[in-house]
């Protein structure tokens, strides 16, 4: 699948070898754990590769060259949450820079901009970035980032990304986009003409409800040389476990992709056809109406779904009533979850611009066989 990666590998050679050679002494297939948190110095001063472990660690190091070369970029950094990523990337900047943020991101990131930062000096525009107008009046002369999420969450809205960093280059200012639905196996964003993009490794890339984790790559080299400083001293790293396990989701991502975009297209369409949902969002039906820019940047729409039922007391009783779909927050692992957003993951942005309907309920589709997760959901929606 897809076109080949920086080292010339395809897409799934790379997933399962790139930064992941045989360990050198006893030929260990798997990346070990180095478990350390401290290195020792053969003289004062003269550290082999690293000196302490917030620095640096191999099987992190393992684990961002694989996530590099997937990407299609030069530099990586892992983080311990995608939360702790995107707090890493926004200390580059400045007080008194300015963030245009798409206005249907994660809610996190929305809180982490208007609670964290702002009161620190950042300022925040949210706008539909998927309308060249609305980006064009927020762009400001101290815009730094344009924030891009694709698809997003939870609605999946679609946006161009080489139109935004087309306008958003013109003005000055850099293009970040967080990858964590569509993964590099689906879409390339610093292809497209991205500077950076983001990842909350916790959901597709780790692949199993498992760990915590978040990345970085980019190709700018300005970029990851204060990345690279601020690793080190703001200390937000993953632990070797967690890198350990991320890596190992990493290797079938490609597989679990396509398989999360077959289940997800068989349930969307079920949904779109039944007598008690209202509105259903998934970019792969040509109902939607990101679906032809989807189409172009993307190699298939992904393991989300969401949709509308007749109110907000329906979705919570159609989110307690599946038995295969587990109600739990998160996405992007094996298993499916089911969740209401209002209440649950999105509580937070209630009565902000980035406010989601009552009556939403979204899938993270797994990997069960795709008639089981139909006939739970409508045996649930009854
Ligand atoms: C979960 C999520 C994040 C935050 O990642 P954590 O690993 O939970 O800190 C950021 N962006 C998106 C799109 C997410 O789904």
């Amino acid at each position: 699948m897809g076109a080949p990666t920086g080292d010339a590998m395809r897409f799934d050679t790379a997933a399962i070898h790139a930064g992941q050679d045989p360990e050198a002494l006893y030929g260990s297939v798997n990346v070990p754990i180095y478990q350390t948190s401290t290195y020792a110095q053969d003289a004062v001063g003269e550290p082999k590769v690293w000196d302490y472990g917030r620095g640096g660690n191999p099987t992190r190091r393992a684990l961002e060259e694989a996530l590099a070369a997937l990407e299609g970029g030069e530099h990586a950094f892992a983080y311990a949450s995608g939360l702790g990523a995107e707090t890493s990337l926004l200390l580059t900047l400045r007080p008194g820079d300015h963030v245009v943020l798409g206005d249907d991101v994660y809610g996190g990131t929305y809180r982490l901009l208007t609670k964290v930062l702002e009161p620190w000096g950042l300022a925040c525009t949210t706008a539909d970035l998927a309308d060249p107008a609305a980006l064009g009046a927020a762009l400001r002369g101290e815009t730094r980032f344009v924030w891009v999420e694709t698809p997003s969450n939870p609605l999946l809205k679609i946006v161009d990304i080489a139109a935004v960093a087309e306008a958003a280059h013109a003005a000055g200012a850099k293009v970040v986009v967080d990858n964590t639905f569509a993964t590099p196996a689906l879409q390339r964003p610093l292809v497209l003409g991205a500077d950076a993009v983001v990842h909350s490794v916790t959901k597709y890339l780790g692949g199993h409800s498992d760990l915590l984790g978040g990345a970085i790559v980019t190709s700018d080299a300005a970029l990851a040389e204060a990345l690279g400083f601020l690793v080190y001293a703001i200390g937000a790293v993953p632990g070797p476990m967690d890198c350990f396990l991320a890596l190992r989701g990493v290797k079938t991502l490609g597989v679990r992709m396509r398989q999360h975009c077959a289940n997800a297209g068989s349930v969307a369409a079920f949904l779109a056809d039944h007598p008690k949902v209202n509105q259903v969002y998934h970019p792969g039906l040509a109902s939607h109406p990101g679906h032809d820019v989807a189409a172009r940047q993307m190699e298939g729409f992904g393991g989300m779904v969401s949709f509308t039922v007749g109110s907000a007391e329906e979705a919570i009783r159609v989110a307690e009533a599946t038995r295969v779909f587990l109600l739990a927050e998160s996405l992007g692992g094996v298993e499916s979850l089911i969740e209401v957003p209002h209440p649950m993951t999105h509580a937070s942005v209630a009565g902000s611009p980035l406010e989601v309907p009552p009556e939403l309920i979204r899938l993270s589709v797994g990997l069960e066989d795709p008639q089981d997760l139909i006939d739970d959901l409508a045996r649930a929606l009854g």
